[in-house]
């Protein structure tokens, strides 16, 4: 059976990203979530925190463990012994940007293989920056991201607001 991760940036994990790890850790022996430390978007929350939320979100699944990196994500795939990158996609915007992606660290490592997988349709048009944009405008959209993550969201962005 074969090891994968799953990268990304995560600031926060959405329901989205759950369901994405889910689908993933039911086809491999074991799935790292890997949160990448510095991420070429500005990030709300610390690479700490967005680990220890999304861990908290999947810690009902055993064969998942959630870890930070930095580099190349082909590196730190073989780093953990992985030979699989889980990405996910969204029908409407993903298919670009996931396909040069993939084809450049193919190239990289021809021996890493990356798997894209489609979430449920009612998370298609969610996104981290959606959540956090709507979120800071008054909406409620508690029922998008995992329970331990709307209250650290909610005081995140109440605090970059003064
Ligand atoms: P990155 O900065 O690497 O794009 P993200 O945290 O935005 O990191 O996303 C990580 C992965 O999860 C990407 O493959 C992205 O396409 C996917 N993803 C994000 N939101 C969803 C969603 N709602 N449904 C399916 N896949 C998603």
């Amino acid at each position: 059976m074969t090891r994968a991760i799953y990268p990304g940036t995560f600031d926060p994990v959405t329901n989205g990203h759950v369901d994405i790890v889910e689908r993933a850790s039911k086809t491999v022996e074991h799935l790292t979530v890997a949160v990448v430390q510095v991420s070429t978007k500005r990030t709300l929350f610390s690479v700490d925190e967005r680990i220890n939320m999304f861990a908290e979100a999947v810690a009902h699944l055993p064969n998942v463990s959630v870890k930070e990196y930095s580099g190349l994500t082909v590196n730190f795939a073989r780093e953990v012994g992985a030979s699989v990158i889980v990405r996910g996609l969204r029908i409407t915007s993903d298919f670009e940007y996931e396909s040069e992606m993939a084809l450049m660290n193919r190239r990289m490592a021809e021996d890493v293989e990356t798997i894209c997988l489609f979430s449920a349709l009612e998370y298609q048009i969610l996104s981290s920056s959606r959540v956090k944009e709507v979120a800071a405008l008054g909406a409620n959209v508690s029922a998008l991201v995992p329970k331990n993550v709307w209250g650290p969201l909610v005081e995140r962005l109440e605090i970059s607001k003064s």
